[in-house]
């Protein structure tokens, strides 16, 4: 499975430019991050590429052929687990989801649906009402309706909000599981979720990408650019972000990303949330 956005630009009808001259090529297997601030375009982007839009500029092609609105190719090939997915409480989950392998053309939908739910370790829950169902479960769910008909490429918004710790590194093994075969793209702004599964990630800023490579490389960027020191010996400087500050029984210690660290911060190892941090910041310096 290969997809290939080709300087794909997106202007909504009032004008609001939310993409331009987007170019990435993402080739599975692979669990991809898709990072970004409020706004930056994640959802555009995913909308794009499940034809909810069709962009006003460049095209994506999926397996070398142009993806058109509707298309069945893709149809088959995709499936999506969008921000606000609408569960019906009162059906069972097996009822849910033959309902969606129905809407989506499965031919044998029995077998699809006991995998599905294999999948994501519901077995137990295949007979229970959805309404029954915990906030994680509930996901669960959302995820295995994904997963119908085993397709090739998974696009996934923001899966793990509102979920515990626990339920979430659960999700984590489930996508790293997923993506063995897959080409997976998880919108997230979790970035712990990112570095714990994702072997690329990509940071979209004001509808640009900023950066696409591997969560060792965005470390990299930030190297020498993240530092530490305690607040009494702070001097207001431009161009400092404050990331952490920490009550400790020896004063206020506080974490800073910066283009030039001032003398008296002490250089520290950049984790990824930095890099990220370091990045939207100096964007948002620019
Ligand atoms: P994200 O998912 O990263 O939060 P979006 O893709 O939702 O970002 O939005 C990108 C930009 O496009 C934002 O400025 C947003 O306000 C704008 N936008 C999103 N949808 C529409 C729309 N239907 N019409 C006009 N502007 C939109």
């Amino acid at each position: 499975m290969e997809l290939s956005i080709q300087n794909v630009s997106m202007t909504y009808p009032n004008g609001k430019e939310a993409l331009k001259n987007l170019i990435l090529d993402l080739k599975s297997p692979s669990l991809i991050g898709l990072l970004g601030p409020n706004g930056a375009g994640k959802s555009t982007l995913m909308k794009l590429l499940v034809t909810a839009l069709l962009p006003t500029g460049g095209s994506i092609q999926v397996d070398g052929a142009p993806l058109k609105k509707g298309a069945r190719q893709l149809k088959a090939k995709l499936g999506y687990l969008p921000q606000e997915f609408g569960l019906f409480d009162e059906l069972t989950v097996t009822q849910f989801l033959d309902y969606m392998a129905a809407l989506k053309g499965i031919s044998n939908p029995k077998v699809a649906i006991q995998k599905a739910i294999r999948a994501v370790n519901l077995e137990e829950k295949a007979k229970s009402k959805i309404r029954t169902l915990s906030g994680g479960q509930r996901q669960r769910v959302g995820i295995a309706q994904a997963l119908l008909g085993n397709p090739p490429f998974l696009i996934l918004d923001e899966p793990t909000v509102g979920l515990d710790p626990e339920e979430r590194i659960h999700f984590r093994n489930l996508f790293s599981r997923t993506a063995e075969n897959r080409l997976v793209l998880l919108s997230t702004h979790i970035i712990e979720d990112v570095q714990s599964v994702c072997d690329q990630i990509v940071v979209i800023h004001h509808g640009k990408i900023r950066f696409a490579g591997t969560p060792e490389q965005l470390i990299q960027s930030a190297a020498g650019h993240v530092g530490v020191f305690w607040e009494k010996d702070q001097v207001q400087e431009k161009g400092l972000h404050i990331t952490a500050r920490v009550n400790t029984s020896q004063g206020i210690r506080c974490r800073v990303v910066a283009d030039k660290l001032p003398a008296y911060a002490q250089a520290d190892e950049p984790s990824l949330e930095d890099a990220y941090l370091y990045l939207i910041s100096r964007e948002v310096a620019q």
